[in-house]
Formats: structure tokens, C-alpha cells, sequence
């Protein structure tokens, strides 16, 4: 008896014991400090469903997916928030610093001067206003280039090189943070976080 997107587990809580339970898709669960910032990603449905049901942590947002018990049914949890606050050690926000990763997808994979496609392996950070003259190693100031511009620019503004910059460099944006945080993001995962984090006005990661 159980429909598209449902699955049966085949017993009660505690839910330790029914860790098998599979759904069709699996699902992960952003997790929120109690301070709104970023805590983590559960990978796994049911630990995000356990903070939950533990009282550790309020759901925010919810897939459609249901997951039942012989006596209750739980939508899955989407987005949730701690409700106390959890230690960290991370000393930056992250991705407020301009590492490959946030510089290219910010830049959407392209050299920022002549617009080639560059792959992970093959692109190169530049920055604007070399580091040997005072560049700052900032998202402001990191952009993406392929090798050849990079070379060709060396220790030069773009100006001095004759080079022009397609957009100016800024900080990312939540969509681009979210895609940051996963080796893949699955279409349904990010419209449920993104939409969550818009309706409450959540700004991910604020400096
Ligand atoms: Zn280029």
C-alpha cells in the first residue's frame, strides 16, 4: 500500500532500527545553525528526520516525500534549523573566500577575459589587481582566467594588458553558495533550499 514517492518502513520508532528504509530519491537536508548561518548537509534522510523527532532541531522546509511508520507518517525534512546553537570550529564564512571552486561557479566555468569554457583541472584564478602589487585575495578581486590568459596577463592589470574584463567580480550568490556546497545538486534539493531561504529571508553565510 504504497504510493509514488512513499515508502513503508517496517518499524516503529525509534528509527535507529529501520535505517534500511529506502525511498525512491534520495533526499538530503540542509541544516541550519540556531544562529541562521550554515551548519551542514545531512546525507541521509533519517538523521535529518531524527534531529526532528529528537526535538533538537525545527523543519523550515519539507520535501513532498513521505515516510511512514506503522502509526505516524513524516514529510521528509528539507531545510532544518538547530534550536540551539552548535560550535564550530569554522573560523571564516564560507565561501566568502575565493577559492576554484566559488570563483568558477560564480563565473559560470568561463575565463572572465576572452570567455573560453575552462574545466576544474584546467582553470586558473587570476587576480585582477596582482597580489605582487597589492591585490587583495578576495571574491572582489579573484576572477576566473584560461591559461593562456593568465599568462598573457601576468603581473599586469587588464588594462596594462589589453585585456578586458567581462563582468566585474562580486560575492556569490545563494543559488551559486548552494551549488558550492555539493558535488551535485539535485534540481529538487536546490528549489527546496533556495525557496526556503527566500521566503524567510535567510542570507546564507553573511559576512
Ligand atoms: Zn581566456
Amino acid at each position: 500500500m504504497s504510493g509514488a514517492g512513499e515508502t513503508w518502513l517496517r518499524l516503529p520508532i525509534p528509527f535507529a532500527a529501520i535505517g534500511y528504509a529506502r525511498i525512491g530519491d534520495p533526499v538530503r537536508c540542509m541544516v541550519l545553525n540556531s544562529s541562521f548561518e550554515f551548519l551542514a548537509i545531512e546525507e541521509r534522510w533519517i538523521d535529518a528526520l531524527s534531529l526532528v523527532l529528537a526535538g533538537k532541531a525545527t523543519p523550515l522546509e519539507h520535501y513532498p516525500e513521505v515516510v511512514r511508520s506503522q502509526h505516524c507518517q513524516f514529510n521528509l525534512p528539507a531545510v532544518v534549523i538547530m534550536r540551539y546553537q552548535v560550535k564550530t570550529l569554522r573560523r571564516r564564512p564560507l565561501f566568502n573566500a575565493p577559492t576554484r571552486k566559488a570563483v568558477f561557479i560564480r563565473d559560470n566555468f568561463e575565463c572572465q577575459y576572452c570567455g573560453v569554457r575552462i574545466s576544474m583541472s584546467a582553470g586558473t584564478r587570476d587576480h585582477v589587481m596582482p597580489r605582487s602589487r597589492g591585490g587583495a585575495d578576495t571574491l572582489a578581486n579573484v576572477v576566473t582566467a584560461c591559461r593562456s590568459c593568465n599568462f598573457r596577463k601576468d603581473n599586469r592589470t587588464p588594462e596594462e594588458a589589453g585585456l578586458t574584463l567581462r563582468r566585474k567580480p562580486g560575492p556569490l550568490s545563494d543559488e551559486e553558495k548552494v551549488q558550492c556546497l555539493l558535488k551535485t545538486v539535485r534540481t529538487k534539493e536546490r528549489a527546496a533550499w533556495i525557496t526556503c531561504l527566500r521566503r524567510l529571508g535567510i542570507a546564507l553565510w553573511a559576512a
